[in-house]
C-alpha cells in the first residue's frame, strides 16, 4: 500500500458493534463526494477567499487544462500558507442542508459511510471523524514543519481501475478497494456527489445519485438526480432498497 493509503485511509474496526451492525443482514456501504455534496460549497473557494485568491482559484476552474494538471496548479497556490489555518478555514465551512439528518439516518442502519473527494485530507479527514464516518480518500498536501509546500501527493487509480477520468483520484477505482475492504458488493454501493469529477464513482455504484449537479451531464451516469439542495431527498434511494 502507498504511503497516501496508508495516511488516508480510516476504518474503525469497532463500528460493528457500536452501530448494531448485524452481519446477517445485507451490508452497505454509502460513498459520498465532499464539495457541494456533503459540504455547502468548495473547499479550496473558502480557502481562496481567506487567503485573497479566489478569483485566481475561479479562473483555473473555469480553464480548459486537463484535470490532474488543474489540481496540480490550484495546489501551487496554497504553497507558504499554514496547514494549521486551512484547517481553521475548513472548520467554518458549512454542512450541507440535511447532512446530519441523511448521516443519522444512514448510521442507524448500519451502513458503512465515507468521504472520496478530489479535495485534499486535510478536510476529508476533519470531516469524517466528525460525521463518524468509516473511510476516506483525497489528494494530500505536502507540509513541512506545518507550512503547506505547493505540492500534492494524488492518488490517482485510473491506471488500475482502466478508467478514462484521469483525474488526480479515481473515485471509481477507490469506491471498488473501499467496497472489497469492506466485503461489500459493488451492487450495494450507493454513490453520491454533484459535478463531473464524480462521474466513474457514480456510473460504478450500484445506484449512482447525482445530487444538485453542476452540470447536465453528470446526469447520464446516475441512475437517479435530485435537484433539490437538500441531502435528505437522498435517503429514499438508500434506506428503501
Ligand atoms: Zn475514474
Amino acid at each position: 500500500m502507498s504511503r497516501i493509503n496508508i495516511l488516508s485511509w480510516i476504518f474503525k474496526k469497532n463500528h460493528e458493534k457500536k452501530r448494531g451492525f448485524d452481519l446477517g443482514r445485507r451490508s452497505k456501504l454509502v460513498a459520498f463526494d465532499m464539495d457541494g455534496t456533503l459540504l455547502n460549497g468548495r473547499v479550496i473557494y473558502f480557502i481562496g477567499e481567506r487567503f485573497g485568491f479566489l478569483e485566481e482559484i475561479k479562473s483555473i476552474m473555469r480553464g480548459r487544462i486537463p484535470p490532474l494538471e488543474k489540481s496540480k496548479i490550484i495546489a501551487k497556490h496554497l504553497a507558504g500558507l499554514e496547514a494549521k489555518e486551512i484547517l481553521d478555514t475548513i472548520k467554518k465551512i458549512p454542512l450541507m442542508t440535511g447532512a446530519l439528518e441523511t448521516i443519522d439516518r444512514i448510521k442507524e442502519k448500519g451502513y458503512r459511510m465515507g468521504v472520496i473527494s478530489d479535495s485534499y485530507t486535510i478536510a476529508t479527514s476533519y470531516l469524517t471523524e466528525r460525521l463518524d464516518m468509516d473511510f476516506h480518500m483525497a489528494n494530500e498536501l505536502e507540509v513541512q514543519q506545518g507550512i503547506v509546500t505547493g505540492r500534492i501527493f494524488t492518488p490517482l487509480g485510473w491506471e488500475q481501475a482502466n478508467c478514462s477520468c484521469r483525474r488526480s483520484i479515481c473515485k471509481r477505482f477507490f469506491l471498488r478497494k473501499f467496497a472489497n475492504s469492506m466485503r461489500v458488493s459493488i451492487s450495494n454501493c450507493i454513490a453520491i456527489g454533484d459535478s463531473l469529477a464524480d462521474w466513474c464513482m457514480l456510473e460504478e455504484a450500484g445506484i449512482g445519485i447525482a445530487f444538485d449537479p453542476k452540470d447536465q451531464d453528470l446526469a447520464k451516469y446516475a441512475d437517479a438526480v435530485v435537484k433539490e439542495k437538500d441531502l435528505t431527498h437522498v435517503l429514499g434511494w438508500i434506506l428503501n432498497r
